[in-house]
């Protein structure tokens, strides 16, 4: 058998959620944000859907994301998020730069005047993250230096949140401040140029946010980066926001699951798995799973996760091994070998959510869905 679980992508769910962002921003301008591999769901794929739902750019981090789609035949627009290395494709395979120094706008105004070929880019601005970007001082002689250099057209402006979130809004709106600031360097500088600075998070809460074009990724796939669960409301623009958080209702697209490989019975008082951390408390059905750490699958969720199986949740038991995990089906039942399990999404009225995942392995969903997904044989539904 090949190794590992199957990553049942919902495409139609991913046209859904795009859907979704228009309706909460209402803005026609989406860069659909598809870095790593599109968090997980496989970038060629979801990039076709959401180009043809109407997603007006899409966003990579690096050069070899964006050469990939177009290997596959995406003709969109694509804006590479970090990477500043060979400079040359950018030409080769018409790809949008986000500059964040002058001396990259050089190294573009090089290449460009060699091939006699104008780009248009995007400018960063670090308005607070503490990653990439202009810093606000510079930006005025930075955009005047870089208004100089031929065969260069800045056709975009981007900043991004270090924390659009829920607790305190306070300093999500000084970046939007700043923002607004090099926006009005920029203006005296350059004519129309596309304003974006609203990931997911700011989609959810900031309408103040949302300029000329949104940024999301997370929601596109089906999750909200903030918890449904104990919203704290602090005043009432942003109790309006929640509720359309709350409103939005995202449909996620992946589905992750196995098999079952065997199942064994074991007496009472019988250890399980690497380092005895499970000992059976009765007689036990354990379902052993083939999928493991090396899969993506967290190996600190041992004893800490449930499947699902029959549409019943079942007790991740003892640790995690790196190809195999132990279930205990003990209260299911009637649980054969070959059983379809669900790691991650729905199975019958039963859900096992990113969010349940990321909280119980102490991380993010992002995180949960890029391993899990990158890891496992993609299929695709309602292409
Ligand atoms: C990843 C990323 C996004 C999308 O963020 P989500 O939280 O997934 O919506 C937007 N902009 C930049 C610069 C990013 O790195």
């Amino acid at each position: 058998m090949e190794r590992g679980p199957i990553a049942e992508i919902d495409l139609s769910a991913i046209a859904y959620n795009l859907r979704t962002a228009k309706k909460i921003t209402g803005t026609g301008t989406i860069i659909a944000v598809v870095k790593a591999d599109g968090y997980g769901h496989g970038a060629v794929e979801v990039s076709r859907r959401l180009v043809k739902e109407g997603a007006s750019y899409l966003a990579v981090a690096y050069t070899s994301e964006a050469i990939a789609l177009r290997h596959a035949g995406i003709k969109a627009p694509i804006i590479v998020l970090f990477d500043k290395n060979n400079i040359e494709v950018y030409f080769k395979y018409s790809l949008i730069p986000v500059v964040h120094d002058v001396k990259t706008a050089q190294s573009f105004s090089k290449e460009a005047k060699a091939g006699k070929h104008n780009v248009n880019l995007h400018i960063k601005v670090d308005t607070g993250m503490g990653r990439l970007g202009f810093n606000m001082e510079d930006i005025e002689k930075a955009m005047s230096a870089i208004g100089k250099m031929n065969f260069i057209s800045v056709k975009g402006l981007m900043s991004h949140f270090s924390d659009a979130g829920i607790s305190d809004r306070s300093y999500a709106l000084m970046q939007i401040d700043s923002f607004n600031k090099a926006r009005n360097v920029l203006a005296q500088k350059a004519k129309s140029v596309l304003c974006h600075m609203a990931n997911s998070a700011a989609v959810m809460t900031l309408p103040e946010s949302y300029f000329d074009a949104i940024r999301p990724g997370l929601m596109l796939y089906g999750y909200s980066p903030i918890q449904d669960t104990g919203c704290r409301i602090q005043d009432a623009g942003y109790r309006a926001s929640c509720i359309v958080h709350h409103a939005s209702s995202l449909k996620p697209s992946m589905t992750v699951k196995t098999k079952i490989l065997s199942i064994r019975r074991f007496k009472k008082g019988t250890p399980v798995s690497y380092g005895r951390t499970f000992i059976t408390a009765r007689e036990s059905l354990m379902a052993v799973l083939p999928v493991g750490y090396a899969d993506g699958y967290p190996r600190v969720l041992s004893n800490n996760a449930d499947v699902i199986i029959r549409g019943k949740r079942a007790p991740v038991s003892g640790r995690i091994c790196m190809d195999t995990t132990m279930a205990d089906v003990t209260e299911i039942g009637d649980v054969s070998e070959g059983d379809e399990v669900v790691l991650l999404g729905r199975q019958k009225n039963t859900a096992v959510t990113a969010f349940e995942l990321a909280e119980r392995a102490g991380t993010i969903p992002y995180e949960i869905l890029t391993s899990l997904g990158n890891k496992s044989r993609r299929v695709y539904i309602n292409g």
